[in-house]
């Protein structure tokens, strides 16, 4: 079923992108087809009953259009399908958003500001942007709303890696992070640690680990940790007992493009209390890297407006 909705909703190609949501009105509409299947909270009483559909008849910039609403069932207050979404009390039009989030499907590096804002992505992705603030500010949002809404569980894959430049910060370059990743349904999640040692390793683990979930690491000891914080730990039978980095197969795909990522990329320009969304858009693009880009962009509007 999920995979015939993808298949109904992915735009084929640039082109079909362009005539689907070719106006505020058919871009709200897409939206509202994500936020219909899901429980929309009252903004108002908070009401959890969900709500039903109403239409009303609304003007954009001089054109009709039937705009879906929810009617919440208990205040019968009513609300636009953006709810508390990342899109809600935005100033860009949602023709705009659209167009960003393509953007971003689209290019095979990691989004900048610099890059949005600059003439030749704007006229040729179709957007405009008046501040290169403004850019960022976007960019960020829709960073934050990709990252994870809960702790990962199940059989986790958990290890470490050390980026050259992973932000901006005088004096040592090296900065350590850890990488906790699901191979399948696909979940990860990344932080920096402030040092390699068990306790920093475990501090990360009961934050972004639900507890009693297995936990597969390298065989160094500084994951000893974990057992006794409640996971079940298991160790990869071939890695290196002597070397921090010797990593579980997933988790090494992952720091390996991590490190060419920020390096490369965002050549340590990122500070680090941005790093967490850079990260979760780093793990987005890994996770849909060999889907088309219609593919990549319907799975992106289903995941900031979770
Ligand atoms: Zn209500």
């Amino acid at each position: 079923m999920e995979g015939m909705t993808i298949i109904r909703h992915c735009p084929l190609n640039r082109t079909e992108f362009e005539e689907r949501y070719d106006s505020d009105a058919a871009c709200y509409g897409a939206i509202a087809r994500i936020t219909l299947r899901k429980e929309m909270k009252c903004p108002r009483c908070g009401g959890e009953a969900g709500g039903t559909m109403v239409m009303a008849s609304v003007e954009s910039r001089g054109v009709p259009w039937k705009k879906q609403l929810w009617q919440c069932r208990q205040c019968r207050h009513k609300f636009n399908a953006l709810g508390n979404t990342v899109l809600a009390e935005t100033k860009l039009p949602l023709r705009t958003w659209f167009r960003l989030f393509w953007w971003m499907c689209a290019t095979d590096e990691p989004t900048s500001a610099r890059k949005a804002f600059s003439s030749e992505t704007q006229a040729e992705q179709g957007f405009q942007i008046k501040q290169e603030r403004s850019a960022w500010t976007a960019l960020q949002r829709i960073r934050r709303a990709m990252m994870p809404k809960e702790k990962l569980s199940g059989t986790v894959q958990l290890g470490l890696t050390e980026v050259r430049h992973l932000y901006r910060r005088r004096g040592s370059p090296e900065a350590c992070a850890a990488i906790a990743a699901i191979r399948e349904p696909y979940a990860a999640t990344i932080a920096t640690l402030p040092c390699l040692e068990s306790d920093a390793i475990t501090q990360f683990a009961i934050r972004h680990i639900a507890p009693g979930s297995t936990i597969i690491t390298g065989r160094a000891s500084r994951f000893d940790g974990l057992g006794v914080a409640g996971f079940v730990q298991t160790r990869e039978p071939q890695t290196n007992p002597e070397d921090p980095f010797t990593r579980p197969r997933f988790v090494d795909q992952l720091a390996k493009h991590l490190d060419s990522c920020m390096t490369k990329v965002h050549h340590a320009q990122v500070s680090e209390c941005n790093l967490p969304e850079y990260f979760a858009e780093f793990s987005f693009r890994h996770a849909y890297a060999y889907k088309s880009v219609g593919q990549r962009f319907y799975k992106l509007l289903q995941t900031i407006l979770k």
